[in-house]
C-alpha cells in the first residue's frame, strides 16, 4: 500500500466524535468491519472485502467486555492497538474507530439486547451471555458509525447468524457481508486465540478443521444422520487429546439441531486444547441425488466429493 493511505486515515477514540463524524458524511456509503483487535489475515480479508463496496471504511477495534464471561480472558485477551493501526493503514481503511471500555459503557450503563432463536444453543449455552453482549457492542457500534454494509466472518458462524437476526428484528437496514474463513496452511481457523496455544497444542489444533472436513466427506457420501457426523469430530477431537465442548450439526439460519442433513446444515464444534477454546464449522452438502439413485451412489457422489476434497 502506498504511505498516503497509512498517514491519511483518522482514529477515532470517543464515540461521540466516531457518530459526528459518521452523520457529517451525507451521500458516503459506509462499511463497518467490527473486531476485537489482535488484527491476523483472517481480519485482513473482512477489510479487503469490504473496500470495494463503501465510500468510507471504518473498522472497529473493542475488546468488549460484555461479551467475555466472568471465568474467560477478557484481562489476558491480546491487545495490540499500535500493530493493529498499522495494518489497517497498509489496507487503506479511512477512520479506526477503538473507544474504551468506559466510554462505551459509562457508569450507570443498563441496556442490553437480549436474543433468543440462533443465540440459545453452541456457543450460546457453553457461554451464557455471551451473545447478549456481541448483540449489545454490534447494536451501539451500528448507532454510532451508521454503516450500511457490516462485515462479518463465517468463522463464528453463529454470531454471524445472531447479528443477521438481531438486524432484521430491530429494522436495521444495513446490508450483512459474510466472508468464508481464512485459514492457517495446515487448515486451522485463523483466530487471535491461537496465540494461546503452546506448541503441542499447537500441532494437535488443526484435528479440528481435519475432522470437521471427515464428517463433510461422510456426508457427501450419503452420511446423513447427525449424530453419526458429530461422532465422527468427537473421535477426531479425542484422538488429538482435545476436550470437546460441542459438535452439532445445525441449520445455517435458525441454528438449531436438525435431524437430517440437508443443504442448510452446518456442522459446527468446539474444543479446548489445554485452556484455549477454539471453534470451527463446515457447511454440509448431501449427495446429489442423481439419476442412479441416491445416497451412497458413487456417481451422485462425485463432484461433491471432489469439491470437499480441494477444501
Ligand atoms: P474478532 O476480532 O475475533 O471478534 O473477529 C472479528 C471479525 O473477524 C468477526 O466477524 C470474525 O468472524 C472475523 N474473523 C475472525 N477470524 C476469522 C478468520 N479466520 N476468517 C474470517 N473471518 C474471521
Amino acid at each position: 500500500m502506498t504511505s498516503t493511505a497509512s498517514t491519511s486515515m483518522k482514529v477515532v477514540r470517543k464515540p461521540l466524535a466516531m457518530q459526528r463524524l459518521a452523520g457529517a458524511q451525507e451521500r458516503a456509503v459506509i462499511g463497518l468491519v467490527p473486531t476485537m483487535g489482535a488484527l491476523h489475515e483472517g481480519h485482513a480479508e473482512l477489510v479487503r472485502v469490504c473496500r470495494p463496496l463503501c465510500d468510507i471504511l471504518v473498522v472497529s477495534v473493542f475488546v468488549n467486555p460484555k461479551q467475555f464471561g466472568p471465568r474467560e480472558d477478557l484481562r489476558a485477551y491480546p491487545r495490540t492497538l499500535e500493530a493493529d493501526r498499522q495494518l489497517l493503514a497498509r489496507l487503506g481503511v479511512d477512520v479506526l474507530f477503538a473507544p474504551s471500555a468506559r466510554d462505551m459503557y459509562p457508569e450507570g450503563y443498563s441496556t442490553y439486547v437480549d436474543v433468543d432463536g440462533p443465540a440459545r444453543g453452541l456457543c450460546g449455552a457453553s457461554r451464557p451471555g455471551h451473545f447478549r453482549g456481541v448483540a449489545t457492542v454490534v447494536v451501539k457500534l451500528l448507532n454510532l458509525v451508521g454503516p450500511d454494509i457490516v462485515v462479518f466472518g463465517e468463522k463464528d458462524i453463529q454470531q454471524l447468524a445472531v447479528v443477521r437476526r438481531v438486524l432484521m428484528d430491530l429494522n436495521f437496514p444495513v446490508r450483512v457481508v459474510a466472508v468464508p474463513t481464512v485459514r492457517e496452511q495446515d487448515g486451522l481457523a485463523m483466530s487471535s486465540r491461537n496465540d494461546y496455544l503452546d506448541p503441542r497444542q499447537r500441532s494437535a489444533a488443526p484435528a479440528l478443521r481435519r475432522s470437521l472436513l471427515a464428517a463433510a466427506r461422510a456426508a457427501a457420501e450419503g452420511e446423513g444422520r447427525p449424530r453419526a457426523l458429530a461422532e465422527i469430530v468427537r473421535r477426531g477431537l479425542q484422538d488429538a487429546d482435545a476436550r470437546v465442548d460441542y459438535v452439532e450439526v445445525v441449520d445455517r439460519d435458525l441454528m438449531r439441531p436438525v435431524s437430517e442433513v440437508s443443504g442448510r446444515a452446518v456442522l459446527a464444534a468446539a474444543a479446548f486444547f489445554g485452556d484455549t477454546r477454539l471453534i470451527d464449522n463446515i457447511l454440509l452438502r448431501p449427495p446429489r441425488r442423481g439419476r442412479t439413485g441416491g445416497r451412497g451412489s458413487t456417481i451422485g457422489n462425485k463432484p461433491a466429493v471432489r469439491r470437499l476434497n480441494a477444501l
